[in-house]
C-alpha cells in the first residue's frame, strides 16, 4: 500500500510517500518540506492568507519531488491522505483540495488525517519505533497534552494546558526578548549560554494534583522580569532564556513522570515541535532512565510539521482498520478538532 501524505495546516507545506506491507510498521520512502517561516517572519507571526497562497504554490512541485525520489509514479499511489484539521481553515483547504482533486483524477481513495495524530505517531517513523501502550507527551505550538495511548485511535486524554501551549510559551517569551519568530529554537540556543537558576520563574500547576498545565502566567513573569531588568536585559538575556526554558521543561518532565505513576506504564513518546528541545530530551531521558522507562522521540527534523507524519498516520489508521479511505471527493476541513473526537 503506497500512501501519499499532504500537510498544510499552518506554515509548512509537507508531502511524503509511505509504504505499508501487511501489519508491519510502514516505511518512509521520501518526504519534502517547504517552510514559510521566512515569509512570515517580517510580520512576527503566521499571516493566514499568505500561508494559504504559498501552500498553493508549493504543494504540487513537492509532490512531484517526492514521487521522483521514491521512484514511483502517480498511478502507483493507493491512497492520498491530507491533514483535515486542526489548523488554519484556508491553509487546510489547500491540502484537502489538492488531495481530493488528485484522488478524483487518479480514481484513488482519499483519507483526511488529524494533525495531532500525525504528531503522536511520528516516532513510528524512526528506526526504533515504540510499542503500544505508552504515555504520550504532545508538545507543539498549539497544544500541550498528556495522553494514554493503547493503540492507533485509542487515545485517552490525561491532562492538557488550560491556557497557552508549551511551544507558545517558548515563542511568546522569545518575542518579549526580541528573538524573532518562531522563537522556541532561538530561545533554546541562547539558553545554552545562560544559567537556568538565574531567575526564579513560576512553575504553574506543578502541584495541582492533576495532569493539567498552565503557561500563561510564566509568560507574564518573563515580561515582568524583562521590564525590571530594563537596560540590563541585553546583558542578562541568556540567563533569562535559560531560566524560562528551565521552568517550562521542569513542568513538562514532572507532569510526565506523574502520568507514568498514574498509568503504571513504562514507555513515553514525546511528539510535536517542542520535542526537539535539547533540555527537555536531556532531563526527561535522565529522569526516565532512573525509573527504567523508555523514551521515544521523533527524529529531530520530524518534530515540527511535516508530510511524513500525515502519510504515516494515514497508513497506520488503514492498517488498524480504524478507518477506510473514501472515494467521495467532497471534502470539509476541521479547523477546531479535539483529538478525543477521533
Ligand atoms: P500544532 O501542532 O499544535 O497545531 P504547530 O504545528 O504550530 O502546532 P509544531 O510544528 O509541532 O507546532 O511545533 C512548532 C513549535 O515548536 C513552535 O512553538 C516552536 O517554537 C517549537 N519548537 C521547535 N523547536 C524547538 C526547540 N528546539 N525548543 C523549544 N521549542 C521548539
Ligand atoms: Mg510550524
Ligand atoms: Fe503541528
Amino acid at each position: 500500500m503506497l500512501v501519499l501524505g499532504i500537510e498544510s495546516s499552518c506554515d509548512e507545506t509537507g508531502v511524503a510517500a509511505v509504504e505499508a506491507f501487511g501489519s508491519a510498521t510502514p516505511t518512509l520512502l521520501a518526504h519534502a518540506l517547504h517552510s514559510q517561516i521566512e515569509m512570515h517572519q517580517a510580520y512576527g507571526g503566521v499571516v493566514p492568507e499568505l500561508a494559504s497562497r504559498d501552500h498553493i504554490r508549493r504543494v504540487l512541485p513537492l509532490a512531484e519531488q517526492v514521487l521522483e525520489q521514491s521512484g514511483r509514479a502517480l498511478a502507483d499511489l493507493d491512497v492520498v491522505a491530507y491533514t483535515r484539521g486542526p489548523g488554519l481553515a484556508g491553509a487546510l483547504l489547500v491540502g484537502a483540495g489538492v488531495a481530493c482533486a488528485l484522488g478524483a483524477a487518479l480514481n484513488k481513495p482519499v483519507l483526511g488525517v488529524h494533525h495531532l495524530e500525525g504528531h503522536l505517531l511520528s516516532p513510528f517513523l524512526s528506526a526504533d519505533p515504540p510499542r503500544f501502550p505508552f504515555v504520550a507527551l504532545l508538545v507543539s505550538g498549539g497544544h500541550t497534552q498528556l495522553m494514554r495511548v493503547d493503540g492507533v485511535g485509542r487515545y485517552d486524554l490525561l491532562g492538557e494546558t488550560i491556557d497557552d501551549a508549551a511551544g507558545e510559551a517558548f515563542d511568546k517569551s522569545a518575542k518579549l526578548m526580541g528573538l524573532g519568530y518562531p522563537g522556541g529554537p532561538a530561545l533554546s540556543k541562547l539558553a545554552q549560554q545562560g544559567r537556568g537558576d538565574a531567575f526564579k520563574l513560576p512553575r504553574p500547576l506543578l502541584h495541582s494534583g492533576n495532569l493539567d498545565f498552565s503557561f500563561a502566567g510564566l509568560k507574564t513573569a518573563v515580561m515582568t522580569q524583562a521590564r525590571k531588568l530594563g537596560d540590563e536585559l541585553e546583558a542578562r538575556k541568556a540567563d533569562l532564556a535559560a531560566s524560562t526554558e528551565a521552568a517550562i521543561v521542569d513542568v513538562l518532565v514532572k507532569k510526565t513522570l506523574a502520568a507514568l505513576d498514574d498509568t503504571a506504564l513504562d514507555r513515553v513518546v514525546v511528539a510535536g515541535g517542542v520535542g526537539a528541545n535539547r533540555l527537555l530530551r536531556q532531563q526527561l531521558d535522565a529522569a526516565c532512565r532512573r525509573r527504567g522507562v523508555r523514551v521515544h522521540y521523533p527524529e529531530l527534523h520530524l518534530c515540527t510539521d511535516n508530510g511524513a507524519m500525515i502519510a504515516m498516520a494515514a497508513a497506520m489508521r488503514l492498517q488498524s482498520g480504524q478507518q477506510e479511505a473514501t472515494s467521495v471527493y467532497a471534502f470539509d476541513v476541521k479547523p477546531r478538532w479535539p483529538l478525543a473526537q477521533l
